[in-house]
């Protein structure tokens, strides 16, 4: 199901406000995973191609910028990932299993 539809943007803030926090204190990389959080919101109430898939528990994402797909969940295929940084299709699969944790 395509989630940017159906998510209650309320709900998704809080559980953003407080990924944001954790992040904050994040031993490395902080900043760039308080970004990464925070275009994970924007793509998450925005993108139309982001499906949340429950058997894999997985985030399939396709790039509207790139056209690239990817499937995040602890691991991501995108370039960021591969140098070992943080990437919103991982902050977005995080947010949205908490997301899912909260409403269940
Ligand atoms: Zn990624």
């Amino acid at each position: 199901m395509t989630i940017n539809t159906i998510i209650d943007r309320e709900i998704l803030a809080e559980v953003a406000a407080e990924a944001i926090s954790k992040a904050a204190d994040a031993p490395r990389d902080a900043k760039r995973w308080v970004n990464a959080i925070a275009k994970a919101v924007v793509e998450i109430e925005n993108n139309p191609f982001m499906t949340w898939q429950s058997v894999s528990k997985s985030l399939l994402i396709l790039s509207e910028r790139t056209g690239n797909i990817y499937t995040a969940n602890g691991v991501c295929q995108c370039e960021a990932y591969s140098k070992g940084f943080p990437c919103y299709h991982r902050a977005a699969a995080r947010l949205v299993t908490r997301y899912l944790e909260r409403i269940h």
